[in-house]
């Protein structure tokens, strides 16, 4: 007799490597793939739709910091069209930084957050 196995929920997406810490316990290989490698914004999108296809409901983006990622808000935009929930597991330190695209998601009400974790509302 064999049981179902049930889809996945959730996506954990790990969009970079690149991260501008250095905590002592880390375990991110930084330098395992250069930024040149890394999934572009149409490959994460196409990733996206596929996984809500499968009947996924949330991703988690996490690296690396994900903040680093230029795209980050196209992601974000990608993953909640594919009908998604996202959650962006990160320190936050881009979010100061005056030129990063990520201070897009800084607007009120357009983001939540409890100190490591990010939540994107369908605002963005
Ligand atoms: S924030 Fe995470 S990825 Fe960055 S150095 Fe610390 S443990 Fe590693």
């Amino acid at each position: 007799m064999s049981e179902a196995i049930a889809n996945p929920l959730a996506l954990i997406a790990e969009l970079t490597h690149r991260c501008p810490l250095h905590c002592v316990y880390c375990s991110n290989p930084l330098e395992l793939q250069a930024r040149s490698l890394e999934l572009s914004t149409e490959d994460w999108s196409r990733v996206f739709r596929e996984a809500a296809a499968l009947g996924v409901l949330q991703t988690d983006f996490t690296g690396g910091e994900p903040l680093t990622r230029p795209d980050i808000v196209d992601l974000i935009r990608a993953a909640r069209t594919a009908g998604l929930y996202v959650n962006l597991i990160t320190s936050g330190l881009p979010l100061d930084e005056k030129k990063s695209p990520a201070r897009k998601l800084m607007p009120k009400n357009s983001v939540s957050s409890n100190g490591s974790n990010i939540t994107a509302s369908p605002l963005l």
